[in-house]
């Protein structure tokens, strides 16, 4: 990678990202190559985005129809791709009313409008969310959001939510009254550091909701989609929630996100009160078509056997570096490695074995891959990993 590129990028773009010393060629199924002629495996998959890999010749030639009857129309039409994509989804689902968004956080504000509007003429208005959850990067999720980072200096925010934490009950008990609209919840927290909820805190959550009638929105922006071998990551527990949100792996790759709602609740907004110009993009709803086709047709199988296989090479790992790797975390294709270190060191030395992933939380490990990933591809990691974690001091 040419330094001179490194110069010219911190030139032109605000300096926010911290990007990996790649410049990126092409990339296809499981690998990104560089313009150097070196190939990368990829166990971050765009950050849980490529639920197939790269370049899948299903997308390729389901966007490259669409492409050539159109691209954009917006959404004061009837279109058949928008309407094939979301027949799908509601099978797949259960949830018989879907809002289209273009991202994740956009997915979750439309929640906070919805929640906000159902509870208006209830008395309730107060959101809680918790500790170490991660929704996005616009004003209404940031509020319910507690790392500093990624809010100082940039308030006010806004009123009547609450982040209390993570897995404790009494905090919950202490803090859910009558005037709770709704609390936000990831299931398992991704940029939180693969986090799991615990099922008792699942089960407080069921009892106070019978009891003070506030509703459940599930977070499943990069814990849905198949990535835990079902298509949300809530069925792993006893729960149902009111609302769902969806994005990442949902359109295999290009921008799309969801809200997922029962009919009653979807019916409090009116024609007007909620909408998006690229929102369900015709393109984007042919390739996430082909991700919901594959999931359909055994991807989430093959997801629950890859997720057990690099479980068990993980906890391999685990008793090899006992000083330091602490825990497997996580469930199917969605993981964590708890290190007694800063996880970037790892990921700097998995890229100088050709592998990438990335750090979540600080001290986390995080592994997304493609859910297409194999036996094979998991060796390979695996190989990798072990070499990388001696290479460390
Ligand atoms: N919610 C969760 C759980 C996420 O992991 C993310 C992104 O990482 C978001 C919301 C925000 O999604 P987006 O970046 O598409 O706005």
């Amino acid at each position: 990678m040419h330094q001179n590129l490194i110069d010219i990028e911190s030139q032109l773009f605000f300096q926010t990202y911290k990007r990996l010393p790649v410049e990126i060629d092409y990339a296809k199924g499981m690998r990104i190559f560089d313009k150097d002629g070196n190939s990368y495996l990829d166990f971050l998959g765009g950050i849980a985005v490529n639920a197939l890999g790269h370049s899948h010749p299903g997308i390729i030639e389901a966007i490259d129809h669409q492409l050539r009857r159109y691209m954009h129309v917006s959404n004061y039409f009837y279109q058949d791709t928008q309407l094939e994509f979301v027949e799908k989804l509601n099978k797949l689902s259960g949830f018989e009313r879907v809002f289209l968004s273009n991202s994740g956080t956009e997915a979750n504000e439309g929640a906070i409008k919805l929640v906000r509007r159902w509870g208006i003429d209830r008395g309730k208005t107060d959101i809680i969310a918790f500790s170490g959850g991660f929704h996005g990067r616009t004003y209404g999720v940031l509020s319910l959001m507690d790392k500093p980072h990624y809010k100082d200096k940039m308030g006010p925010y806004l009123d009547n939510m609450k982040i209390i934490k993570y897995n404790d009950i009494d905090d919950l008990n202490n803090t859910v009254n009558d005037k709770t609209v709704a609390v936000i919840l990831e299931f398992i927290q991704g940029e939180g550091g693969i986090s799991m909820a615990n099922e008792k805190w699942v089960d407080a959550i069921n009892i106070l909701k019978q009891k003070f009638g506030f509703l459940v929105i599930a977070d499943e922006i990069q814990s849905g989609v198949g990535r835990t071998g079902k298509f949300f990551s809530f069925e792993n527990y006893n729960i149902n929630p009111d609302i769902v949100t969806l994005a990442k792996g949902l359109g295999g790759g290009l921008p799309l996100g969801c809200i997922l709602a029962h009919e009653d609740l979807a019916n409090v907004w009116e024609k007007g009160m909620h909408g998006t110009t690229f929102g369900g993009n015709p393109v984007a709803c042919a390739a996430g078509s082909v991700v919901l086709k594959e999931l359909k047709n055994g991807l989430m199988e093959h997801v629950i056997q890859a997720g057990k296989y690099l479980h068990e090479r993980l906890e391999y790992i685990l008793n090899k570096f006992p000083g330091k790797v602490l825990e497997v975390r996580g469930l199917g294709l969605i993981k964590g490695l708890l290190l007694n270190f800063d996880a970037g060191k790892l990921v700097a030395e998995l890229l100088k074995r050709k592998i990438i992933a990335n750090a979540a939380s600080g001290s986390v490990l995080r592994l997304v891959p493609p859910l297409v990933v194999t036996n094979q591809d998991i060796d390979e990691f695996i190989s990798g990993l072990s070499d990388a974690l001696i290479a460390i001091e």
